[in-house]
């Protein structure tokens, strides 16, 4: 029998991939395929065809003048990305992207970048850069672990959950003490590093969540891989 197929569709991996998002993806294609899957991975770029079969969505940040050039492309494809969200397909969106999954980034320059509104947030431009190596606490995923670098300030409405709630580092908007949005099985965050390669949990509720849709179970193979948990030991303890 021929092996299950994953469709990872990257977003916009040419201008919304800074400080190691592409790694994000490099965790999601190995896991998957240490329990089985084929993974078929889809660049989308500004212009391209959508592709017809998707499981799993994932997109990085990117400076203001990346999240200008996407925009446009963005809110073309915000429907569509909406429908998929609230049908449960799993999403990972960070920090520009993440901005951009919401109603607006209004930037320090006074510049409004409409979002897609699939996120319930809002995000104005700071005065200052919030940068620094990031804990979180979370119910659903224990200790998240990452590296911040941003200076949008995001405020959460009322149709989101936070991602984590921050124990080190400044999170959201450094004020509220959250981190990051979850809606339905979409993850935003403001966390690099990159993010997976050091929470393999989080890793595998999106694996989780791409297969069971697909195909109505997932392959829980558990796995056990040093690198991760050296990683995540080694950013941990590390100063902000
Ligand atoms: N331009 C955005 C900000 O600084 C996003 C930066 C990023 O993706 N790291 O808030």
């Amino acid at each position: 029998m021929d092996a299950p197929v994953i469709d990872l569709l990257q977003l916009y991996p040419r201008d919304m991939n800074i400080y190691g998002d592409w790694g994000n993806v490099l965790v999601l294609r190995k896991r998957l395929a240490l329990r089985g899957y084929d993974v078929r991975l889809h660049e989308y770029n500004p212009g391209d065809t959508f592709p017809g079969q998707v499981d799993l969505i994932v997109g990085g940040g990117g400076q203001d003048s990346g999240q200008n050039k996407i925009q446009a492309d963005l809110l073309a494809q915000g429907g569509r990305l909406r429908d998929l969200a609230d049908d449960g397909l799993p999403m990972l969106a960070v920090c520009g992207l993440y901005q951009l999954f919401g109603h607006r980034f209004t930037t320090h320059t006074g510049e409004v970048i409409t979002g897609i509104g699939l996120l319930d947030v809002e995000t104005v431009g700071g005065p200052t850069r919030l940068i620094g190596n990031t804990v979180l606490d979370s119910d659903e995923f224990g200790t998240i672990i990452g590296y911040e670098n941003h200076s949008g300030l995001t405020t959460l409405g009322a149709e989101v959950q936070p991602f984590g709630r921050v124990t080190k580092g400044d999170g959201n908007n450094g004020t509220d003490g959250t981190e990051g949005a979850r809606y339905r099985n979409v993850i935003a965050t403001y966390l690099h590093g990159s993010l997976l390669p050091k929470n393999p949990a989080v890793a595998d509720f999106l694996i989780r969540h791409a297969a069971e849709r697909r195909y109505g179970s997932f392959n829980d193979v558990p796995l056990d891989i040093p690198h991760e948990s050296e990683a995540r030991t080694d950013a941990a303890a590390r100063p902000r």
